[in-house]
């Protein structure tokens, strides 16, 4: 049985035109016209005013940190329902993440919880510097609501849109939302650049700035001056190049993951205790993974694990959803404003494979596995 993987890279056939391309004009370097084409491709699919092409979307958020002024000691809201590279950057800069959990429409930052983490810090001596929030899996979090209490208190937006291109909110792509919007290319993402991020602003300073400080800071000078620490960060030409041909096929890419969501759930909800995240109105999902919930006492007694491990016996790759960060070890003595939401989700759900060159034969495999963990243990006997 072959593997199947979770979200594996595709490319798109353009990609080695670019590539090649960057080879015979010996752009081989941590600049160049593929990363300024890059960046231009970028704005002009997301309607983003300024972009900067970066070797990561966790260097992506530590530049927007250091745009936004956090320093050591300064507290930063995040969503605690996420990847650890979405606040590892808060640890870079010294300052201290304050976890917010998720609410149940969209899976991301509670705008309540938000603010009443907002409210208690303040009362305990401190206000937040930013707000980190993310848009899980494609889904766009509740951004009006949470740019409204950014406004009201004063704190500035961190958007990580780093599984959510392609995505949109009232017809508006996810990234030109916050202060500081943030990309990820990373090899599993919706596409790829096989490592890359990038970072959006309609405000030029913080570009410019974010390219300055992502080549080491250079000053203007014929020698090396510097006046500032700076960082390797920026995104080299070849990886720009194989960026530039994922680009064309971005919205191809979106259309099929959102196939495969429908297909998943064509086949899978009639299943007792299995739910899907439904897409509310204006809402619009790249469905980067989908994700089923499993809830065991509508089940029958099927638990997420069940799934998992009989996927897993057919060579077939799913995950758990994010374990929520307030409770890995290493963020669990920072303060975190929870209801059990996220690690509800966590313990019910499970992400299944959602990369778009698996065949229609693939996904029938992975649905056949499932059902047969139900035909098993309810329906036979
Ligand atoms: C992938 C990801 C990142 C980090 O991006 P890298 O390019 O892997 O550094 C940050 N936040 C979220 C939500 C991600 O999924």
């Amino acid at each position: 049985m072959n593997k199947i993987w979770l979200s594996s890279p595709h490319m798109g056939g353009e990609e080695f035109d670019f590539v090649k391309d960057a080879f015979e004009s010996n752009w081989i370097a941590p600049l160049g016209p593929h990363v300024n084409g890059f960046e231009n491709d970028l704005c002009e699919y997301t309607g983003a005013k300024y972009a900067a092409a970066v070797n990561s979307g966790t260097a992506a958020i530590h530049l927007a940190l250091i745009m936004l002024g956090v320093e050591a000691g300064d507290e930063v809201i995040c969503s605690t329902f996420t990847f650890a590279g979405s606040v590892n950057p808060v640890a870079y800069q010294k300052a201290v993440p304050v976890f917010v959990d998720s609410e149940t429409l969209t899976w991301n930052m509670s705008p309540e919880l938000l603010e009443e983490a907002i409210e208690d810090r303040i009362k305990k001596g401190k206000k937040p510097k930013a707000i980190i929030f993310v848009h899980l899996y494609g889904m766009p979090a509740r951004t009006e609501k949470i740019l409204e209490i950014s406004r009201a208190y004063n704190i500035p937006t961190i958007e990580d849109a780093a599984e959510a291109l392609g995505s949109k909110l009232n017809n508006k792509f996810l990234g030109t939302f916050g202060e500081i919007g943030i990309l990820s290319f990373n090899g599993n993402k919706i596409i790829t650049t096989s490592g890359g991020g990038a970072l959006l602003s309609s405000k030029e300073e913080y570009i410019l700035k974010a390219k300055f400080l992502s080549e080491q800071a250079r000053d203007p000078a014929p020698h090396y001056q510097h006046s500032q620490i700076g960082y390797n960060y920026r995104l080299s030409n070849i990886c720009a190049a194989i960026g530039r041909g994922q680009m064309k096929v971005l919205d191809q890419r979106v259309k099929e993951r959102r196939n495969i969501f429908d297909f998943y759930y064509k086949n899978l909800s009639p299943l007792p205790g299995i739910s899907f995240l439904p897409e509310p109105d204006n809402y619009f999902s790249n469905r980067w993974l989908t994700c089923i919930i499993i809830d065991s006492e509508r089940s029958g007694g099927i638990t997420r694990e069940d799934v998992r491990e009989a996927l897993v016996k057919e060579n077939i790759d799913s995950r758990p959803l994010w374990k929520p960060l307030h409770l890995q070890p290493v963020f669990s003595n920072y303060p975190a404003y929870t209801d059990g939401t996220s690690e509800k989700l966590f313990e019910n759900g499970l992400c299944l494979p959602s990369g778009t060159n698996l065949s229609r034969e693939d996904l029938q495999r992975i649905v056949n596995v499932i059902r047969n963990v139900y035909s098993k243990k309810i329906y036979v006997g």
